[in-house]
C-alpha cells in the first residue's frame, strides 16, 4: 500500500560479534576495516529504528580455554582475561559508531568505572529506547561460559526477538564446510535439530536458552555487505533457527 509504514521484521535484537569479526584477515588484534564494516552493519539495523544490543567477544585477543593449555594460570584467571579482551573490542566498536554518527554505550558485566558504564538491565534498555546503540561487553561476568551465552542470556533479559549471530560462513552446514566438501547447507532449523545434532550454530546452552523464550537466532556471514540490513527487511538470509513452524 502507497505511503504504508515499513515495520522492520524484529523490534530488538542481539546482534553476536566473535572477536573475529574485529579482527583484520588471520582473526587476531583489531582491524579498522572490520570495525568500520561491523559498525556499518550496525548503522543500517539502527537507521531503520531496530533497536540493537551488540554481543561482543574476545576471540581475537584472549580466548580462555586455550589460552591456559599454553601456560600454567588458572583456567578462571584465563577466562577473566577473556572477559577484559571483549571489554577492549567493545570500546573501539563504540568510538567506530560514533565515528559514524550513531550514539552508543558500552556497559560491562564486569565492572570497570573508569572505562564504561557497569551493566544495569534497566539502564542499558532505557539506552536503547532513546536511539543508543548498546554495546555489551565483559560476557557474562562470570567464567568458563563464552559471549555466546551471554548474547542469549541478553536477548532474554532485554526481550529480545532475535539473535542475529555474525559468522564467518553463510549459515550453518551438517558439517564444516571449510573441512568437509559434501557439508550441506540448513536454511531452516529448529532448535531441537540443533541441539540433537549438536550442529555449530553457537554453544548449546545458547541454543537452549533461545528455546526456552522462542529468541529466534538468525546465522549470517558478516562480510557479506548488507546482510543486517536484509535480514530486518524480512529476506531470506543465512539460517533461521527457531520453533518447527517458524
Ligand atoms: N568469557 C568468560 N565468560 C563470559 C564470556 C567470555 O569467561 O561470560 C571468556 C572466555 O574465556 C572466552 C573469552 O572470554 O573464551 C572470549 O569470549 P568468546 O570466546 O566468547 O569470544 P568469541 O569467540 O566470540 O570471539
Amino acid at each position: 500500500m502507497a505511503g504504508a509504514k515499513f515495520e522492520p521484521a524484529y523490534r530488538r535484537v542481539v546482534l553476536k560479534v566473535s572477536g573475529e569479526g574485529l579482527a583484520p584477515a588471520g582473526g587476531v588484534g583489531l582491524g579498522a576495516d572490520a570495525l568500520r564494516h561491523v559498525a556499518n552493519e550496525i548503522c543500517s539495523a539502527h537507521d531503520l529504528g531496530v533497536e540493537v544490543a551488540v554481543v561482543v567477544g574476545g576471540g581475537n585477543l584472549v580466548r580462555g580455554a586455550s589460552f591456559v593449555r599454553q601456560c600454567s594460570i588458572p583456567e578462571a584467571t584465563a577466562h577473566q582475561m577473556g572477559m577484559l579482551a571483549t571489554v577492549i573490542n567493545a570500546l573501539a566498536l563504540q568510538e567506530t559508531l560514533e565515528s559514524m554518527g550513531a550514539s552508543s554505550r558500552v556497559l560491562s558485566a564486569v565492572h570497570m568505572h573508569a572505562v564504561c558504564e557497569p551493566y544495569v538491565r534497566q539502564d542499558c534498555l532505557r539506552h536503547m529506547e532513546q536511539g543508543r546503540v548498546v554495546v555489551l561487553a565483559g560476557g557474562t561476568g562470570r567464567p568458563f561460559v563464552t559471549t555466546d551465552s551471554a548474547a542469549a542470556l541478553a536477548a532474554l533479559e532485554l526481550d529480545a526477538d532475535a539473535v542475529l549471530k555474525a559468522t564467518q560462513v553463510e549459515g550453518v552446514y551438517t558439517a564444516d564446510p571449510k573441512v568437509d566438501p559434501r557439508a550441506q547447507f540448513c536454511a531452516r532449523l529448529t532448535y531441537d535439530e540443533v541441539i540433537n545434532q549438536r550442529l555449530r550454530v553457537m554453544d548449546l546452552s545458547a541454543v537452549e536458552m533461545c528455546q526456552r523464550k522462542s529468541v529466534v537466532i538468525r546465522v549470517f556471514n558478516l562480510h557479506e555487505p548488507g546482510n543486517v540490513k536484509r535480514i530486518l527487511m524480512g529476506e531470506d538470509v543465512g539460517t533461521v533457527v527457531g520453533e518447527a513452524a517458524e
